[in-house]
């Protein structure tokens, strides 16, 4: 059975992309069949898994809004197990040209359940948003997982993310959950983070990843060598903890 599960947060720069990526890369090096499914018109995930938006034929785009087969969207990556539907700018339209069209909150859902039999898990890297592109998502997804960043007012704005949830859950998809709420970038010689951290557990409780994903200045080189943290630097703690979240994450099914 394949488990699609969406990273939202509406915030800009919490970690969705970097964890979608190596998240996507760790969980494919523990042999499980991986596709990364980038909803962002930036194509951070597209660029940074190693795919020149220049040599993209078809995106995420024509999926939404052309019908093409997402057969012929798919490309594979350097990395074994580990596919990409990519997305370039053209997905900026995107949000404006599906407003009219008909069953526009279900366009990525209907796309992806000719695929996802083929892989264990589907995992889909939101834009900073609360519109469509991100409702697609969480239409299509059995699950969210949430990365919250350790820092101020890391709670704020997630009565919004969770209401927008609840909507979903309500009138487009019954069975979507939270699969989990993953602390990024924590800085141990603040106790700012420590004290993040027991507020997002406060909160969440035991939907909280045990693994906690430490400020990891290799974690933000990655990107721009096109490679997942494993591949860049698999002795780095950024590629330890997100091996150890890829264990946590299939160790829940
Ligand atoms: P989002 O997709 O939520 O906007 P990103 O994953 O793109 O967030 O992260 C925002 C920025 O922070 C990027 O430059 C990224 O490389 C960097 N970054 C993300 N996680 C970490 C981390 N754990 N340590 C250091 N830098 C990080
Ligand atoms: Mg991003």
């Amino acid at each position: 059975m394949s488990k699609i599960i969406a990273v939202a947060n509406q915030k800009g720069g919490v970690g969705k992309t970097t964890t979608a990526v190596n998240l996507g890369a760790c969980l494919a090096s523990l042999n499980q069949k991986i596709l990364l499914v980038d909803i962002d018109p930036q194509g951070n995930t597209t660029s940074g898994i190693g795919i020149n938006k220049a040599d993209v034929e078809y995106c995420i785009y024509d999926v939404l809004i052309n019908d093409v087969n997402p057969m012929d969207v798919i490309v594979p990556t350097e990395l074994e197990n580990l596919d990409i539907m990519p997305a370039t700018i053209q997905l900026a339209g995107a949000e404006i040209e599906l407003v009219p069209t008909i069953s526009r909150e279900v366009r990525l859902k209907k796309a992806l359940s000719l695929v996802s039999d083929q892989y264990d898990y589907v995992i889909v890297d939101c834009p900073p948003s609360l519109g469509i592109l991100t409702v697609n998502s969480l239409t299509a997804a059995d699950s969210v997982l949430i990365p919250i960043q350790c820092e101020y007012y890391a709670l704020e704005g997630l009565s919004q993310l969770l209401n927008t949830i609840r909507l979903v859950q309500k009138h487009l998809n019954t069975r979507l959950k939270i699969e989990g709420v993953l602390l990024t970038m924590f800085d141990a010689r603040t106790n700012l983070g420590i004290q993040v951290i027991d507020e997002v557990k406060k909160y969440f409780q035991n939907k909280v990843y045990g693994t906690v994903i430490p400020r990891n200045v290799r974690l933000s080189e990655a990107p721009s060598h096109g490679k997942a943290i494993i591949s860049y630097d698999p002795r780095s703690r950024g590629a330890e903890c997100y091996l150890d979240l890829a264990k946590e994450v299939v160790a829940s099914e």
